[in-house]
């Protein structure tokens, strides 16, 4: 079935729901979503590991637009978040927007007649006017390619990809990875596995997590009082920004958050031993600071090894490290994050003239405020390059992009103009700045190694400063910054 929608939105997470709800608001009803799954919801509905839960307060945690003052908790599990992602769709009723089974595989511009070719796998052509692509970055499991890993016989499946029906119950497990997910899903089944060997390559920053669950009556109040549950929103976010001043003003006034997770491990770890495999050596912020009240005494517990010796090897039942030790296990659970920077470079998006997508970014992904690209007329990126953030929600971002975006349509409605482009100037200019600021920053300048940067040390993921920053520079879209044809 080929489809011509004037606009076309791929993914059904946060972000590709939140420009439809945008769209249908402003009174406009032609457009599909396309999801590659047979559910919407992308990170919350593929990442079902045990424990999994949001890091960023539910309250900031989702649209401003759609406030819910039933949150179970200060960070409400995937389910619940999920679940409020389809209650959120059902509302606007979005669900015949959605076309489900459609994945993307390439995207061509055709000049002449003034759309996009959007082909998915199956053959399916659908034609848009534009499109506005929200597939984020995480998605794309990344699962290193160890030596002998082909050999082995147990179970393996990364996190975003739990086997629900592998009983985890008395087997010998090894764990890849100490990052946002395992810190999270470790706690859950160090409990229920008979041994587990946990192999860390850096230790994290954790600090305590103000989690607590909201009691009825509170709930019922935020419900009833006006303007409540935006309030505490509203504080949420403002404590959340604070946590910026370290790599936003000076690196000097993130010193009590690193020493706060210190203090964490000293009440935490008992075993002089164990602390200082578990403190890192790099300033804090570095890496994606994490939140946990039971991920170190996990670590403490008898049936847990925390190994910080390198894999060499896999062999048919075991993992092998440098120090020689095989270590035997039935399962390797990888908790080893995502293919961030591939999950945007790798689509197959031919723009104006048969120019792709990888030979505009053949030094680096970049866009102007991470949403356009020049040479790729009436095409959006929401959570593109640069616009993460390792302080703040991430649906603060998407909000402001999806505003860029309705912006960007109202210049072409109101320039009679067929298509939207940024000037190469404006690009630069934006991405000169960002970078100035990223070079100087604490990614690059904290002592660590992360999937913040290329393969070229280059941030290309991370927005460098206050979110409210981010709003200014966004929430217009100006003429003189736009080629409109
Ligand atoms: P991650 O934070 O990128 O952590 C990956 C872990 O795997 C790191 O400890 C990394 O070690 C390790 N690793 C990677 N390759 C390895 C290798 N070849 N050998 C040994 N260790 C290896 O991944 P994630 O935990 O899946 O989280 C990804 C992102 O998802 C987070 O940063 C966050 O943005 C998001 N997330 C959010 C939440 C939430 O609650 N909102 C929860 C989970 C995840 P190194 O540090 O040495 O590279």
């Amino acid at each position: 079935m080929n489809e011509r929608p004037a606009i076309v939105i791929i993914g059904s997470g946060f972000a590709g729901l939140g420009m439809a709800i945008q769209l249908k608001k402003a009174g406009f009803h032609d457009f599909a979503i396309l999801e590659k799954c047979a559910e919407l919801g992308g990170t919350w509905r593929d990442n079902t590991y045990p424990g999994c839960a949001c890091d960023v307060p539910s309250h900031m945690y989702s649209y401003s637009f759609e406030l819910n003052p039933r949150w179970s908790r200060m960070f409400a599990p995937q389910q619940e978040i999920w679940d409020y992602m389809r209650r959120v769709a059902a509302k606007y009723d979005l669900e015949r927007h959605i076309r489900y089974g459609a994945e993307v595989e390439s995207m061509e511009w055709d000049d002449a007649a003034g759309h996009w070719d959007v082909s998915l796998a199956g053959g399916d052509v659908v034609r848009g006017r534009a499109v506005v692509s929200g597939v984020g970055a995480l998605h794309i499991p990344s699962v290193p390619d160890l030596p002998g890993l082909a050999r082995f016989t147990g179970k393996t499946f990364h996190s975003a990809q739990w086997d629900h029906d592998y009983d985890l119950t008395g087997k010998r497990v090894a764990v890849i990875g100490t990052g946002a997910s395992a810190v999270q899903f470790v706690p859950q089944i160090a409990e229920r596995v008979d041994r587990l060997h946990l192999f860390q390559r850096t230790p994290p920053w954790v600090q305590p997590k103000p989690d607590f669950s909201f009691s009825r009556p509170f709930q019922g109040a935020l419900e009833r009082v006006p303007g409540a549950t935006r309030a505490l929103r509203n504080t949420i976010y403002w404590g959340l920004e604070t946590r910026a001043v370290g790599f936003a003003l000076d690196p000097r006034l993130a010193k009590p958050l690193e020493r706060m997770a210190l203090r964490h491990i000293e009440r935490q770890i008992p075993d002089p031993e164990l602390r200082a495999k578990v403190t890192p050596d790099y300033t804090f912020g570095c890496k994606r600071g994490l939140l946990s009240n039971d991920y170190y005494p996990a670590l403490t517990r008898p049936n847990v090894d925390l190994v910080t010796d390198g894999i060499t090897e896999i062999r048919e039942r075991s993992v092998v490290t440098a120090d020689g030790t095989e270590h035997e296990v039935d399962a390797i659970i990888f908790g080893t994050g995502f293919k961030v920077v591939d999950a945007l470079a790798d689509l197959r998006i031919v723009g104006r003239g048969g120019l792709k997508i990888q030979e505009r970014w053949r030094d680096g992904i970049e866009a102007h405020h991470g949403i356009t690209l020049p040479g790729f007329p009436n095409f959006f990126m929401l959570l593109g390059p640069n616009t993460g953030l390792g302080h703040n929600s991430v649906v603060f971002m998407i909000e402001q992009q999806v505003a860029h975006v309705m912006s960007c349509l109202k210049l072409l409605a109101e320039h009679g103009a067929g298509t939207i482009e940024p000037t190469e100037t404006a690009l630069r200019r934006f991405n000169d700045r960002i970078h100035r600021r990223l070079r100087k920053a604490v990614w690059n300048e904290g002592g660590c190694d992360s999937w913040y940067l290329d393969e070229n040390g280059v941030n290309r993921t991370l927005w460098p400063g206050f979110t409210f920053e981010y709003w200014a520079g966004t929430r217009r879209a100006r003429a003189r910054d736009y080629v409109l044809r």
